[in-house]
C-alpha cells in the first residue's frame, strides 16, 4: 500500500486558494528559507516538537501527551486515509473550492502526490498545489487545476544565502509550468531588510502567459516558536509596516 508522510491536514481553509479548501501539508522540503513559516515540515521524517511551558507534569509521557507539551509532527498515512479526510468536506468544495497540497514541498513525495491528485480528479475535486518550484515533475504538475508558487528573491547570491539554491532553477521551472496553460498564482513573502528586487520579480511574472495573479505577502514570524520547539533558533525579521506594503502594491496584480 502506498503511503506518505503528512505533517497535517487542515479542513475549511480559506487562505490556501479559492473557495473553501482542505489543505494537506506534506513533510519534507529541499529548501531552508531563513524565515520559514512551517519549519516543522522541512525534515521529511516525523519529528518531536517540545513546548515545556505546557507540561503539567502528569507523568503520562509513555501514553502520549494530551497537554500539547510534546507533539509529533508527521504521520505515515495511506492515500485512502488522506482521501477519507478530503472527502469529508466534498459538499463544501463549491465556488472553486477543493484541495490544496502544501508543505513543506509536496513534490518531495511526487508519487504519493500523483496518487492523491488522481483520486481527487476521479471525484471531480479541484486540485491546487503550493510549491517552492525547486522540484519539477511535468507528469504530476500538468494534472493540477491551479499552481501557487513563490519567487522570493531575484539576486542569485542573496537567494542562495537566504533560501539555499540558485533562483535560476526556480525561474526555469516556473517558465516550464507556464507553458502548460494552467493558471499560476505567483507570490513573494515581503521580508524587510532583504534586497528582494520585487520590481524585477513582478516584471518576470508579467511576461509569462499564465500568471493570473502576483501577490505580495507580509512576513509574519509564525515559524520562530515552532523552530524553538524543535531546538532550532530561527532569525526573526521585522514585520513589514502597512505603509511599506502599500508602497509595494504597485508591483502586485490580478489579470
Ligand atoms: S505527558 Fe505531556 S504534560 Fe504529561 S509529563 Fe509528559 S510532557 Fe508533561
Ligand atoms: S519553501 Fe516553504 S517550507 Fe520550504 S523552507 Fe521555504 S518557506 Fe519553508
Amino acid at each position: 500500500m502506498q503511503t506518505g508522510i503528512i505533517a497535517d491536514i487542515q479542513r475549511s481553509s480559506v487562505h490556501d486558494g479559492p473557495g473553501l479548501r482542505t489543505t494537506v501539508f506534506f513533510k519534507g522540503c529541499p529548501l531552508h528559507c531563513a524565515w520559514c513559516h512551517n519549519p516543522e515540515t522541512i525534515d521529511p521524517k516525523p519529528q518531536l516538537l517540545e513546548y515545556p511551558e505546557k507540561c503539567i507534569c502528569c507523568g503520562m509521557c509513555s501514553k502520549g501527551c494530551f497537554s500539547g507539551a510534546k507533539v509529533i509532527c508527521g504521520k505515515e498515512m495511506s492515500s485512502d486515509e488522506v482521501m477519507e479526510q478530503i472527502l469529508h468536506d466534498k459538499q463544501y468544495y463549491v465556488k472553486g473550492g477543493g484541495v490544496t497540497f502544501s508543505g513543506g514541498e509536496p513534490f518531495m513525495q511526487a508519487d504519493f502526490l500523483n496518487t492523491l491528485i488522481d483520486k481527487c480528479k476521479s471525484q471531480g475535486i479541484h486540485t491546487a498545489v503550493e510549491t517552492s518550484m525547486a522540484i519539477y515533475s511535468e507528469a504530476v504538475i500538468s494534472k493540477l487545476d491551479l499552481i501557487m508558487c513563490d519567487l522570493k528573491i531575484w539576486d542569485k547570491d542573496i537567494h542562495r544565502e537566504y533560501v539555499g539554491i540558485d533562483p535560476g532553477i526556480i525561474r526555469a521551472n516556473i517558465e516550464k509550468a507556464d507553458m502548460l496553460g494552467i493558471p499560476i498564482i505567483l507570490r513573494t513573502p515581503v521580508i524587510p531588510g532583504i534586497k528582494q528586487e520585487i520590481d524585477k520579480i513582478s516584471a518576470f511574472a508579467k511576461q509569462l502567459n499564465n500568471v493570473i495573479q502576483y501577490e505580495l505577502l507580509p512576513y509574519h514570524p509564525l515559524g520562530t516558536e515552532k523552530a524553538k520547539a524543535m531546538g532550532i533558533e530561527q532569525k526573526e525579521f521585522k514585520t513589514p509596516s502597512n505603509e511599506y506594503m502599500e508602497e509595494l502594491k504597485k508591483y502586485a496584480y490580478i489579470r
